[in-house]
């Protein structure tokens, strides 16, 4: 995003001992202690990296005066929960999902939602600057621990579902050896749940699989869900905002579906708006629709997401339910983030209220076929600007990129934050109709 020099859409990341240091873990704890005087939460996920990180935060939170809670190891979606609840602050030690040698800190505010973008520069500013205020003897902050606190995330989530709603359904999950752990086995068992496990003990070197939860390394989850008689399979990125599912025969329900399954469990029972970012898949408008909701779509990005569901509450106006076509959603009656625990709990929630296997709920969606493609070119923006041109008399979109809704069919061209690229989703009910509308745009954007 303009303006942002260290942090990206999801905090600051960058590879251990190269770009992510305990000295800038320190600059970015003593910028944070200085913007936000008070009581700050950190927590980290199960990296190997994540003490020395962590520290390194802490000791620059004290030093500018904020008194440190360390809740220990567990996911962003729980240290959030704890900051909208006691804290001014937030810093979570983690990379979410990228591989073991990754790790960062995502900065979380009094609401419990990650730092926005104008915030997060004036956070950069400092963390630049290198000139913060540090308190003197009598006014260093203080630190306690209380890895007992996640508790009270597991209630919250708990608390939603009726008592034992998970009665006579065996569940196999598979938190990577990340910072579910510690929850969503937990969370699972106490909705009444019959819970296998699989790579659940917390582990930063991730023996079993890398921290993202891909159809790959989710093949012995699905040995798992098959050798037990699982109804559903589970599993986390590395610090659990996300949940993705397999089926009980151990196939991997694509992210969208997986958005479009519960927002129509969830719009069943709460109207207004269904939030999402301008790349999800049309299925998940139409079923809002369906639900008597309407939908409002923001750029790529969970915070502009979790921003934009806040705006409506604002406003006064009814926000049903928003998230990401990655398994990261957010319910807005619990918190404004996505939540993992949460979603693998509204899945069981959905079990109990349909008594028919995954497989059958996801069969029963409306289909849509969707092509995904990165095309090279020296100029992206020149490529953008071009297809602005050539689909004029089309109704086009700009919150993010282009995109160009048709009756039939829609698209979204986006580039790349980082490489000279850009990103093409085409998506139809007809495939002929979305393999035509790709052909279009790849005539159209001039590769040059
Ligand atoms: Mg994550």
């Amino acid at each position: 995003m303009t303006g942002k020099r260290l942090f990206g859409t999801n905090g600051v990341r960058g590879i251990t001992g190269a770009d992510m240091t305990p000295t800038l873990a320190l600059s970015i704890g003593l910028a944070l202690g200085s913007m936000r005087i008070g009581s700050i939460a950190v927590g980290r996920d199960t990296r190997t990296s994540g003490p020395a990180l962590c520290s390194a935060v802490k000791a620059g939170l004290l030093a500018t005066g904020c008194d440190v809670t360390d809740c220990g190891i567990l996911p962003t979606p729980a240290l959030q929960y704890l900051v909208k609840e006691h804290f001014d602050a937030g810093a979570m030690i983690t990379a979410s999902h990228n591989p073991p040698e990754y790790n960062g800190v995502k900065v979380i505010e009094p609401d419990g939602t990650e730092m926005g973008d104008e915030e997060t520069i004036r956070l950069e500013a400092k963390i630049l600057d290198e000139r913060v205020p540090l308190s003197p003897w009598n006014a260093t902050g203080r630190e306690v621990h209380a890895s007992h606190l996640v508790r009270e995330y597991t209630d919250a989530v708990v608390k939603k579902f009726p008592a034992g709603i998970g009665d006579g359904i065996t569940v196999a999950v598979d938190p990577g050896c990340g910072a579910a752990c510690a929850t969503t086995p937990e969370i699972l068992t106490r909705l009444g749940c019959r819970v296998v496990t699989l790579n659940s003990q917390m582990d930063g070197t991730f023996p079993g699989r890398l921290p993202e939860p891909s159809p790959e390394g989710l093949r012995p989850l699905g040995n798992l869900v098959r050798s037990t008689g699982a109804a559903l399979g589970i599993a986390h990125d590395g610090d659990a905002d996300r949940a993705v599912f397999l089926d009980e025969n151990g196939e991997f329900i694509e992210e969208n579906q997986e958005f479009g399954l519960i927002a129509n469990q969830v719009c069943r029972d709460r109207k207004g708006t269904v939030v999402m970012p301008v790349s999800t898949s049309r299925l998940v408008e139409e079923i809002a629709r369906r639900n008597g909701c309407d939908v409002q779509y923001t750029p790529v990005g969970s915070i502009y997401v979790a921003r934009a569901m806040r705006a409506l509450e604002a406003a006064h106006k009814p926000v049903a339910f928003g998230g990401e076509g990655n398994g990261g959603l957010i319910y807005p009656d619990h918190q404004y983030c996505r939540d993992g625990g949460m979603t693998a709990a509204m899945m069981i929630a959905i079990l109990a209220r349909e008594q028919s296997t995954v497989s059958d709920l996801v069969a029963a969606l409306p289909t849509f076929h969707l092509i995904k493609e990165k095309i090279r070119g020296a100029d992206p923006s020149a490529m953008i600007r071009n297809l602005c041109t050539a689909f004029a008399g089309d109704h086009l979109d700009r919150t993010d990129g282009i995109r160009i809704n048709r009756k039939e069919s829609w698209a979204l061209i986006r580039p790349s934050g980082t490489e000279p690229l850009v990103r093409v989703i085409v998506e139809s009910p007809d495939q002929k109709i979305a393999q035509a509308f790709f052909d279009e745009i790849m005539k159209k954007i001039d590769p040059s």
